[in-house]
């Protein structure tokens, strides 16, 4: 029986519980857990462990920092960015910035000069603090926006190679200050009020968007969390997501604080130091995008031993095909599960909880607490209850507060009784909730929708294929045009697959309109985020422009 909103009547699915969301600060929040003893670490440096912190050291090392960034003139409101790979220091800059009420800018570290320029822009940055090494495109960057050279700090943790560049304020002097205390306050308005983030969208359907979150939004992710993350065995886990990005920030920063679990962090997802920190540490939880799952799969037994502790992972930003899903977990421990974590960042990661039994049907995982879903069809009508396919739209207190600076978009995003648009087509079945692909990107093949996630999925399962991304190309004459779908194809490196040999494959497993009728083009690589996600808008602009299409 699907449940009814209590507000409007209409069928909706609703997370299992209930909780009150607190109306605190975050940091008041996150050091608030007297259940652990916070002389237990938290964070480790997963390539140099000597470089570990308990929750004591961080609190104390966010107090001196807040100091630090008082001094230079980081005030309530300002907008603060971290350009920067991973880092157990990574947390603390985060704290401290939002600590002095200011918002944390999170940006990807593999930006262009002027990917950045336009992502100072639109979040209002004041302030950058820039791993050396990636340097030369932030000063860049600063420059074109008229941030001047002393806002810009050079964030060179201890431990890694990094070193100050000449001219530049070195983080670690910010760290010498007098201990201060966070912003702190206990009432709705100003939960709501504060922002404490200005994150980034992936940029996967067009240019980035900056996308305000309160401090009441994170607390409410935070708390929403608890319960997938709550565990009867000492956790271990291990990090290599990006922390600028809404999927993994929660993961790598806040829950460990809150809820005393230690996270080993690597600064990027490479392959041999994954495998190898899973190993030494005996990890027994991770979070990946799926191309990692996918790579785990195809590697050796040898290396695939070193990663049997690992019993729950959670997969997610991009489309989970379910055989891999279920194949990757023979990588694991015997009782492994792969959750599959679906979330945007407007409204943070949305679903998460397990089911009862290990799913082996392609569903997401279930709905948090305190959040509810509805799917609504093109013509604008409820079908949550009816098993078709349409919009999924998500109320939740993790919400964002809309997008910066653009009233007009945010209006498109949040609808009347708060809730989000989430541009993504999904349905519910038997109570479990399946992701399609994104609206944008569906295929329409006379009248006939193909998704493109399910083709993609389909591809690197044949052993002969790496990976794939599949787009919608036009076919036909002035008449006749329509959409058909193209694949983008890497072959495995002993290869040798045919173009007829592709297309066979995937009439031999699925209805005859979704075959790719416009042909199948071999490449090296498919274009990706750091979150797994096919950057589509490269394909079209890189590769299918030049065929004039
Ligand atoms: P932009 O909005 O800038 O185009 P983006 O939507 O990729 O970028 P994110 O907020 O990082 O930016 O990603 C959210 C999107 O990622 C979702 O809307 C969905 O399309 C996709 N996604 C995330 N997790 C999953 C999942 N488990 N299965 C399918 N799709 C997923
Ligand atoms: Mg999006």
């Amino acid at each position: 029986m699907i449940p009814h909103s209590e507000d409007t009547g209409e069928p909706v699915m609703r997370g299992e519980k209930t909780y009150k969301i607190p109306t605190v600060d975050i940091l008041t929040w996150l050091f608030g857990n007297k259940g652990y003893d916070h002389n237990k670490i938290v964070y480790v440096d997963a390539l140099h462990p000597e470089r570990s912190m308990t929750t004591r050291e961080v609190e104390a090392q966010v107090k001196s920092l807040i100091g630090g960034l008082r001094s230079i003139g980081v005030k309530p409101g300002d907008a603060v960015c971290i350009h920067s790979f991973n880092d157990i220091m990574y947390p603390v800059l985060f704290l401290a910035i939002i600590g002095c009420g200011a918002a944390f800018v999170g940006t990807n570290p593999g930006y262009t000069a002027f990917e950045l320029e336009h992502h100072f822009k639109i979040s209002g940055t004041k302030f950058v603090f820039v791993q050396p090494s990636l340097l030369k495109n932030a000063s860049e960057a600063a420059k074109r926006t008229s941030i001047p050279t002393e806002r810009i700090i050079a964030f060179d943790t201890e431990g890694q190679q990094f070193r100050a560049e000449d001219g530049l304020r070195s983080f670690k002097e910010l760290l010498e200050y007098e201990k201060e205390d966070w912003i702190k306050f206990d009432d709705e308005r100003s939960a709501k009020a504060t922002l404490m983030g200005l994150f980034a969208s992936s940029g996967t359907t067009g240019l980035p968007k900056v996308i305000a979150i309160s401090h009441y939004a994170w607390v409410a992710g935070s708390v929403l969390l608890r319960d997938p993350l709550e565990r009867p065995y000492e956790v271990k886990r291990l990090m290599c997501l990006p922390s600028f990005h809404a999927f993994a920030a929660p993961l790598t920063i806040g829950v460990p604080l809150r809820l005393g679990q230690t996270t080993y962090i690597l600064p990027r997802f490479e392959f041999d130091a994954f495998v190898n920190a899973s190993a030494q540490y005996e990890i027994n939880e991770t979070a990946v995008a799926p191309p990692v799952l996918q790579a785990f799969l195809k590697s050796p037994p040898e290396t695939q031993r070193k990663l049997k502790t690992i019993k729950r992972l959670w997969c997610g930003g991009a489309p989970l095909n379910v055989k891999l899903q279920s194949e990757a977990r023979r990588c694991f421990a015997a009782d492994s599960e792969i959750v599959n974590i679906w979330g945007m960042t407007e409204i943070g990661i949305t679903v998460g909880m397990k089911y009862n039994e290990i799913d082996r049907t392609g569903a997401a995982s279930k709905l948090l607490s305190n959040t509810e879903a509805r799917i609504i069809n093109e013509f604008g009508i409820n079908v949550t209850n009816t098993g078709e396919e349409g919009e999924i739209q998500i109320r939740t207190p993790q919400c964002c507060s809309g997008y910066l600076g653009n009233p007009e978009a945010t209006r498109e995003l949040i609808l009347e009784g708060g809730w989000v648009r989430t541009g993504d087509v999904a349905s519910f079945k038997d109570g479990k909730l399946y992701i399609v692909d994104r609206k944008k990107e569906l295929i329409k093949v006379r009248g006939w929708q193909v998704a493109p996630a399910e083709l993609e999925a389909l591809l690197i399962t044949h052993p002969r294929i790496k990976d794939a991304a599949v787009i919608g190309v036009k076919f036909g004459g002035e008449d006749d045009e329509h959409e058909v779908p193209r694949a983008y194809v890497v072959p495995t490196e002993v290869g040798n697959i045919t173009e007829a040999e592709v297309k066979d494959f995937v009439l031999s497993k699925l209805s005859k309109y979704k075959a790719l009728d416009g042909g199948v083009c071999f490449v090296e690589a498919i274009p990706k985020s750091p979150t797994g996600k096919i950057l589509k808008k490269i394909i079209r602009a890189e590769w299918l422009s030049k065929e004039g299409q």
